[in-house]
C-alpha cells in the first residue's frame, strides 16, 4: 500500500548499531518528514480508535515520540512507561530478561485502573521482551489490553510468537 511504501522509504539502516552484526533500524528520517510522521501517527490513531481503547502506552523512549501525538489524534489520554527509577511517584515494576542481563520497567500504579482498555505504542517490536513487560504491567494495574501498534516488526527474532500469551487473543498490529 502507499502508506506502507512512504513510511520504509522513511526508514534508515544502520549496520553494526549499538553493536557488531546488528543492524539497527532507524526512525529519525521518518520524524523528520512531517508527511511520513503524520501518515504514521494518524495509521497508529485509527488502531487505537478501532480497538476502543481508552489510553496509549508509550514506551520509554521512541515509544513516546509516537504514541504522544497519537494519543492526541485519538482523543485519549498518554501513559509513559518508564525505564526504572524515572517516575516520582507511586510505581507498579516488571523486570524482563534482556539477551546479557535483565532490565526493568515501571508505570505510575494511579494513571490505570478497571476502567482502561490501554494499546501499547513503540516504534520496533524486536524479540518482545519489553512489550510483554508492559504487558504484564497493564494486566497487573487491573487494567485491559486493547493490543500492541508497533511502526515495524522484526519477523525473525520471534516478537509475535513471545507476546501471545501475554496478548491473550488482543492484537498485535505492524504498520
Ligand atoms: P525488544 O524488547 O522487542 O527486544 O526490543 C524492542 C525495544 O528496543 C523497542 O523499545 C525499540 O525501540 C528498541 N529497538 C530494538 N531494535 C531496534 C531497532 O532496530 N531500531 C529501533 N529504532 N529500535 C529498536
Amino acid at each position: 500500500t502507499g502508506i506502507e511504501e512512504l513510511l520504509t522509504s522513511r526508514i534508515r539502516d544502520v549496520a553494526d548499531y549499538p553493536e557488531p552484526g546488528v543492524m539497527f533500524k532507524d526512525i529519525t528520517p521518518l520524524l523528520a518528514d512531517p508527511a511520513a510522521f503524520g501518515a504514521l501517527t494518524g495509521a497508529l490513531a485509527e488502531i487505537a480508535v478501532r480497538n476502543g481503547a481508552t489510553k496509549i502506552v508509550g514506551l520509554e523512549a521512541r515509544g513516546f515520540i509516537l504514541g504522544a501525538p497519537v494519543a492526541v489524534h485519538a482523543g485519549i489520554g498518554f501513559i509513559p512507561v518508564r525505564k526504572a527509577g524515572k517516575l516520582p511517584g507511586a510505581t507498579l515494576s516488571q523486570a524482563y530478561d534482556l539477551e546479557y542481563g535483565s532490565a526493568e520497567i515501571e508505570v505510575h500504579a494511579e494513571d490505570l485502573g478497571a476502567a482502561d482498555r490501554v494499546l501499547v505504542v513503540d516504534d520496533v517490536l524486536a524479540t518482545g521482551g519489553t512489550a510483554e513487560a508492559s504487558l504484564q504491567l497493564i494486566r497487573r494495574a487491573g487494567a485491559e489490553v486493547a493490543g500492541v501498534a508497533v511502526l515495524m516488526e522484526l519477523g525473525f527474532l520471534g516478537g509475535r510468537g513471545r507476546l501471545e500469551p501475554a496478548l491473550a487473543g488482543a492484537p498485535l498490529e505492524a504498520l
